[in-house]
């Protein structure tokens, strides 16, 4: 289907019914699969053969959705999990084991900064943490014998940094390493960070590929374009013995990433994708396109009537022509960023709290980039965990409202913030 436009793909891709079959993606609720004969399941497990045989290593509908996505982002393969942080988690343990080395930048959603400076601590992987704004010279202090790979998110969750994918491309591939993106906040609609170097994608399916709060889930999606034969990936390109000695290069050629993140870590770790969650992100998917267009003009609105009111200290979204990233945004995401907007009410912390239980219309909610418009203090909820050092080289400031735009009618939006703020 590579000729149709991304819209259409939302839609299209993934699933194609032959004659007389179900119009819409079944659900294979069906942990297992059954075969004629054992030499065939066999072959299936020493990898000669493909085939569904346990639905910890893959399911049909989830397959779908995995198409469907790496159609999206424009690469060869990916891989769904069952949330955003198996995500991160598998496609750097992929990569990078105890003994190594990555860096990530600073400026990346609470979650994950947890994950990389706790639990992989814990698993023997050290991480640099850097400015996303650093030189390509300051960047390249970074960089050790033993890394294996950079971080960043296209557009940070919640400091709305916008990352210059191309400038960490070039340090990673001189390097020799490749660039990870966390694309959940932009969405393959309005950034493909492929396009740009980017060697592998994640994405928390939970936020707005979903779209409605349903189903937890994350994705991995492989450009297919590292080439992972350099000396410093034994793991892909030296025989693995829980598979009778295969090198995944040599096996897999360009799909040799994903191919093992599937058949090694999934198999090993568990964290799959349920069929049922499978299909609702699926659906989400299939309205991705319409949605986004609508939850970008209602923040771009929303920020500005916002930005020309008194009572609001700062406001921070990409699209705005004030937005220190507004340039990267445009060159990267030219036709919109998120629905996420930040912002900090006159009366700091305190007003932030007091302005957010005044709202009707907008509900209090640790999620972000559903249907509904939603907001959040991140300094007292998601973020608390960050000492205020790590909260500041997040972009998290202790007054900063985080609030997800809905696709509501924006003057109701709008209304409801109105008389939030005549409240205070
Ligand atoms: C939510 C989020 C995650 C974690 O995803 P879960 O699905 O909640 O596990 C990772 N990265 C970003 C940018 C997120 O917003």
């Amino acid at each position: 289907m590579k000729n149709y436009h991304i819209n259409t793909k939302c839609i299209q891709e993934g699933y194609a019914p032959k004659n007389g079959e179900s119009r819409v993606l079944p659900i294979y609720q069906s942990t297992t699969y059954k075969y004629d004969s054992s030499e065939h399941v066999g072959k299936l497990f020493d990898l000669e053969e493909e085939g569904f045989f346990y639905t910890r290593l893959a399911n049909p509908t989830v397959d779908c959705v995995e198409r469907k996505i790496a159609a999206l982002e424009g690469g060869i393969g990916a891989m769904c999990t069952s949330s955003g942080q198996a995500a991160s988690l598998i496609a750097i343990l992929n990569i990078c084991g105890s003994g190594d080395h990555m860096i990530s930048s600073a400026a990346i959603y609470g979650g994950t900064t947890n994950l990389f400076a706790v639990t992989l601590k814990k698993l023997g992987v050290e991480v640099t943490f850097v400015d996303p704004e650093a030189s390509e010279e300051e960047l390249q202090k970074a960089f050790k014998e033993n890394t294996k790979l950079i971080f960043a998110e296209t557009l940070a969750n919640p400091a709305l940094v916008v990352t210059d994918i191309e400038k960490f491309a070039t340090i990673a591939h001189k390097n020799g390493v490749p660039l990870i993106i966390d694309n959940t906040f932009a969405t393959p609609i309005n950034c493909r960070p492929f396009e740009f170097g980017a060697d592998i994608v994640v994405h928390s399916t939970s936020k707005y590929m979903d779209g409605h709060a349903v189903a937890l889930g994350g994705v991995i999606v492989d450009s297919g374009n590292f080439d992972w034969d350099n000396g410093k990936f034994p793991g892909l390109s030296t025989p693995d013995e829980s598979y009778h000695g295969m090198i995944y290069t040599q096996a897999c050629g360009r799909s040799a990433y994903i191919v093992k993140a599937r058949v090694q870590l999934m198999r090993d770790l568990g964290s799959s994708p349920s069929p049922n969650s499978a299909f609702l992100l699926n659906l989400g998917l299939e309205t991705l396109h319409l949605r986004m267009e609508r939850h970008c003009s209602n923040a771009l609105t929303v920020a500005k009537w916002l930005e020309a009111n008194d009572k609001i200290a700062w406001v921070n979204y990409p699209g705005l022509k004030s937005n220190k990233y507004y340039n990267l945004a445009q060159k990267y995401m030219p036709n919109g960023t998120c629905g996420v907007i930040s912002f900090g009410v006159k009366g700091g912390r305190e007003a932030a709290v007091k302005l957010m239980d005044n709202l009707k219309l907008a509900a209090i909610v640790v999620h972000v980039a559903d249907a509904r418009t939603s907001v959040l203090h991140p300094a007292s909820t998601t973020h608390r965990q960050l000492t205020d050092e790590q909260l500041v080289s997040a972009g998290v400031a202790p007054d900063l409202i985080r609030m997800s735009i809905g696709i509501e009618y924006v003057e109701d939006i709008i209304t409801d913030i109105e008389q939030a703020l005549e409240q205070l």
